[in-house]
This record gives C-alpha cells, structure tokens and sequence, in this order.
C-alpha cells in the first residue's frame, strides 16, 4: 500500500489502499487550526504566522475568510455550531457569533493574562476545553513577543457563566488535545519541550472525573516519533490520528501504534470531514492535503 506504512493489521482496516494524498492548495506560512463546516460543506483553517483564515470548499477552492485573525491558531465549534477560536496576539478565546461579530469569552486567569491559547476542544455539555502554553509569545512569529504572566496549563471554560478553572497545570508545553468518543478520557499533545536535549514527543491521556470538571492525573499515553505530536482527533472507534514529523500517525486506544498515512512535510494539525467525516483534512507546513479514509471521525464537524 503505497502512501502507507502498516504497523498493525487493524491499520489495513481504516485506510483505503486506492485512496490518494490530494494537494487541495500550498504556498502557505503555516497552516493550523483546521474545522469543517458540515452545514456549509467547508473547511477553516488557520494561516497562523500570515494572520488570517482560509476557507476551503470543494467547488472555491481556497479563499480567505478572516483577515487579520488575531492570529488565530486552533479551532473547533461548539454546540450551537458557532466559530470557537484561540488567538495568539489577542491572547484569549474567541467566538464568532452568528452574525459575524467576534466575542472574548475568556482572556485572564485569576486576574492574568493568558499566555497564547493553542488548541480547543468542546465536550458535549458545552464547556470549552484549551491548552495555553507559553510558544506563541515567545517570537514576533506567530502574533508578538510577549511576556508570559501565567505557567503552561490546560483550561475548562464554562461559557454559560464564564467560568475558568486549571484542569492539569503540570506540562512543558501543552498542544493539540481531543476527547475519546464516550468523552472519558481526555489525550492531550505535549510539544513543550521539542527544542530541548530531552525534547517531550508524546501524548499523554487522562481520565474525566466527576461529570467533566476534573481530570485524573495525566499518564504517558504514547510517544509520537519522528518529531511530536501536535494536533490529534479520534475516529468513531476511539482511535487516535496524531501529527507527527512524517505525517500522520494513527494510535489504537491501548496506545499502539497501528500505522502512518506518509505526507512529504510535517503535520502540524488535521481533522475529520467532508461527507460523513470520512476524510482526512491535512495541515502540512505550508500545503493543504485530504485523503479519504474507511473510518469516520469521532467528533461533531
Ligand atoms: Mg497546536
């Protein structure tokens, strides 16, 4: 199976041998934050260091959505379908509402600044879920050299009544981040650490405790190799699609390593969409890629 790398037979299951790697647009900074639109047959995705939002669509092609974005890094939607974002240079989550207009839902913490909110996630009874590690200030790069004014951590947000509590503070670096279908675990990309001699290269899973407020302490889930792990969703069957140097790695839930769908450049971020979730969106450096799989993916578009 060209294109593929099988590690575990289950793999064969979940790709189709005939289905190619498709360029759906390149030239790009860096591409991240990637969401389909089910209801508009469209993708967002994040054009982080050119502050801007692309929108893909099968027939559009690719046009920009937003510009300036705040430099906006991931995405996700929650319950009632509406644009949830995280902005480096604005240093907050955000929504877009409906008729457009863009709201803060959370900026601070305990009367700090945020540092640069990278991923979010949404669980089913509305609450926002989102690393905020310390990278996306540290250079002019990807929104504006900042000072930090809060350690790494990983957030609840309640946007009913804005509340915002520490649900694990104890990473390097925290990153991509999906829950498992039955939304009992939480698995969360640490990339804190990757320029460093011991760089931190893998996922780390954690239990959901009570009714979705707390999570466990967090356990070594699996070590992403070449490179680390970015962005990561789950398929219907709880397995894990992971961004890696070599393209995207898909972890069973026992943590081994089923196989490697090859792209030529490495992946910072992907999600599931297109007609039944059953294609792979790509965020490879600066080129879009989809391929088309035998699977579904797990969450909500
Ligand atoms: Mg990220």
């Amino acid at each position: 199976m060209d294109g593929f790398d099988i590690h575990d037979e289950r793999f064969r299951h979940l790709v189709l041998p005939n289905a190619p790697l498709v360029k759906l647009g390149e030239g790009f900074a860096w591409l991240e934050g990637p969401v389909w639109f089910a209801d508009q047959d469209c993708l967002l995705v994040s054009d982080l260091p050119s502050d801007r939002i692309l929108r893909w669509s099968e027939g559009g092609g690719v046009s920009v959505f937003r510009q300036p974005s705040g430099f906006a890094n991931g995405h996700t939607r929650d319950r009632q379908g509406r644009l949830i974002g995280c902005s480096h240079r604005d240093r907050c989550i955000t929504r877009t509402e409906l008729d457009g207009s863009v709201t803060a839902l959370a900026d601070r913490f305990h009367g700090k600044r945020l540092n640069a909110p990278n991923d979010v996630v949404c669980r089913s009874d509305g609450t926002l879920w989102f690393s905020d590690p310390h990278y996306g200030i540290n250079t002019d790069y990807e929104g504006g050299k900042q000072t930090p004014e809060l350690p790494p951590a990983l957030y609840r947000l309640d946007p009913r009544d804005g509340s915002l509590r520490v649900v694990a503070d104890d990473f390097a670096g925290p990153n991509g981040l999906c829950f498992s279908p039955d939304e009992r675990r939480l698995y969360v990309a640490e990339s804190g650490r990757q320029f460093a001699a011991d760089p931190a290269q893998h996922i780390r899973v954690f239990d959901v405790l009570d009714d979705g407020r707390r999570l466990s302490e967090g356990r070594v889930f699996h070590r992403i190799e070449p490179g680390f792990a970015d962005g990561l969703r789950c398929d219907e069957s709880g397995n894990i699609w992971s961004s890696a140097a070599d393209g995207v790695h898909c972890v069973a839930p026992d943590g081994t390593l089923l196989g490697r769908i090859k792209v030529p450049f490495t992946v910072a971020n992907l999600t599931f969409g297109g007609r039944n979730r059953a294609r792979l969106f790509i965020c490879a450096s600066h080129t879009l890629y989809a391929i088309y799989t035998n699977t579904r993916g797990a969450e909500r578009p």
